[in-house]
């Protein structure tokens, strides 16, 4: 099938393969086409808003904003769906901890996770709905998996009948044998066989509740990703993705929950799942120490170099968080910068006076058909980002090589243009510079080399040197910065 990028964006050159994907449920890589049209309706498992996000979970935010990002700049109109679970038991055990109720517990997450997503550049959600204002679609879910025969309710609580759901474990791939011996799932007294899962839990003193047909309670965590799915994308959508943790039993109850609610053999064509990231090697845990918050990470390195780092690797692999690998982003998103800023600087050369046609022209030139094709071959296969990153190197050679001997303004922008449009999939910003704290030093930096200048003008016009002191003020004009002489000394400021 030809992408119906094409027919928008006659700019884009040809690329004889379509997207595949790795698919969990089908363990195989598939091409992908939505199952409606140009549409892709696509919902990503959303944090638990009781604490800060670590970067594992910065990880997966990133990686499925890629995703979305690709499908989009292919052509696609992207519906993206991302939750916040603001009630479960992590977050009511915090909650009263602290002394506050679960909803500001909630607001302070949700504000805090805002901050990073957009510190990540992570394009905003279409919807975030959040697990409280869908209470009514959990039970509606639930009422129907009791109607078809799959749930039961006991004591207030609700649970999906395992036994009674022939393909449990499709997803997973765990057999009910291994289910059975009770090792992977909670013991609980009231269920009839230990496979089964809470989708309703009775009302215990001090929990956030709401009324149901089975007395007051509260959804369980698996029927809120279903609920809300079904009622924002329908059933059954096209991708939902998440972090292999999730695979089990999240997404396995998902499947379930929506086969006993909705008749359906899956609600989702695609199943992606990212890998888990390492810390130093090791796996990452809060109870050991080894263990790093998104906020911790983005408040020590370039932001870009975060972004960038977080999808370097392919996004079903393990990812090693290590201060290397770290310097080794900042060092790349430089090399990027870098390109664009003599990119940017030739163009404006070229833009003043006219400059013989060079043989550096067609080079650059191929190699910007070179970059898109490689680029788009790369993440057509499954979105493979180190491949992609690779082809932009290769390119960055080119630029750095062949810029200062290019005539032709129209093959700089270019070059620019499609770096630009590139790099963008990968969540990374050009127009950003460096953290925060960086920009602050920059600016302290040319405020002081400013008053230096004038200082020295100063000197000069007492010296009677005015030739030295036209030329600082002609010169910092150029730059933009006017000075205003006053009978208390000059004073400046930029246009
Ligand atoms: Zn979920």
């Amino acid at each position: 099938m030809q992408s119906p990028f094409y027919a928008q964006n006659p700019v884009r050159t040809w690329v004889d393969d379509m997207l595949k994907v790795y698919n969990t449920l089908s363990r195989s890589k598939e091409e992908f086409e939505p199952l409606e049209g140009n549409h892709v309706r696509m919902y990503v498992c959303g944090p638990t808003v009781y604490d800060y996000p670590h970067i594992g979970n910065a990880r997966s935010f990133a990686v499925f904003d890629t995703i979305r990002r690709y499908l989009e700049y292919s052509g696609y109109r992207v519906t993206y769906i991302t939750n916040f679970t603001d009630v479960d038991d992590k977050m009511i055990d915090r909650a009263n901890r602290e002394g506050i109720s679960v909803p500001e517990l909630a607001a302070k997450f949700i504000t805090e996770y805002r901050k990073i997503a957009n510190e990540l550049n992570l394009k905003p959600a279409t919807i975030n709905p959040r697990a409280t204002e869908h209470i009514d679609d959990m039970i509606e879910m639930t009422e129907l998996i009791i109607k078809n025969g799959l749930g039961y309710a006991v004591h207030g609580d609700v649970y999906f009948d395992v036994s009674e759901y022939e393909s449990y474990g499709i997803l997973s791939g765990i057999s009910p044998d291994e289910l059975s011996s009770g090792a992977r799932v909670e013991v609980d007294s009231k269920k009839q066989d230990p496979r089964d899962f809470a989708l309703w839990k009775a009302e215990k003193p001090g929990e956030p509740s709401w009324e149901s047909p089975w007395g007051k309670g509260r959804p369980g965590w698996h029927a809120e990703c279903s609920a809300m799915g079904k009622h924002f994308l329908g059933v059954p959508f096209d991708i939902h993705g998440g972090g292999q943790d999730l695979i089990f039993p999240h997404h396995e109850n998902e499947i379930a929950q929506s086969a006993g609610a909705y008749g359906v053999e899956t609600p989702v064509k695609y199943w992606l799942h990212n890998g888990f990231l390492t810390i130093d090697k090791d796996k990452m845990s809060k109870s050991e120490g080894n263990f790093f918050t998104a906020r911790e990470v983005l408040d020590n390195f370039d932001h870009q170099a975060v972004r960038l780092f977080l999808v370097s690797g392919h996004y079903r692999q393990p990812l090693d968080y290590n201060t290397d690998a770290l310097n080794q982003a900042t060092q790349t998103v430089e090399r990027i910068r870098n390109a664009v800023d003599t990119l940017r600087g030739r163009l404006l050369i070229l833009e003043r006076g006219q400059v013989d046609s060079t043989e550096s022209d067609s080079i650059l030139s191929e190699a910007i058909d070179t970059l898109r094709e490689g680029f788009e071959r790369e993440m057509n296969d499954d979105f493979n980002t180190p491949g992609a990153l690779a082809e932009l190197f290769t390119f960055i050679k080119v630029v750095n090589t062949h810029t200062s001997k290019i005539s032709k303004p129209v093959v700089v922008r270019k070059a620019l243009a499609t770096m630009i449009s590139l790099v963008n999939i990968l969540g990374i910003d050009l127009s950003e510079t460096s953290t925060g704290a960086d920009k602050s030093e920059s600016k302290e930096l040319l405020k002081g080399t400013i008053e230096l200048l004038l200082e020295l003008r100063e000197k000069a016009r007492e010296s009677k040197d005015w030739d030295t002191a036209d030329m600082i003020r002609d010169q910092l004009g150029e730059l933009g910065v006017t000075i205003n002489d006053t009978k208390d000394g000059p004073t400046w400021k930029i246009k």
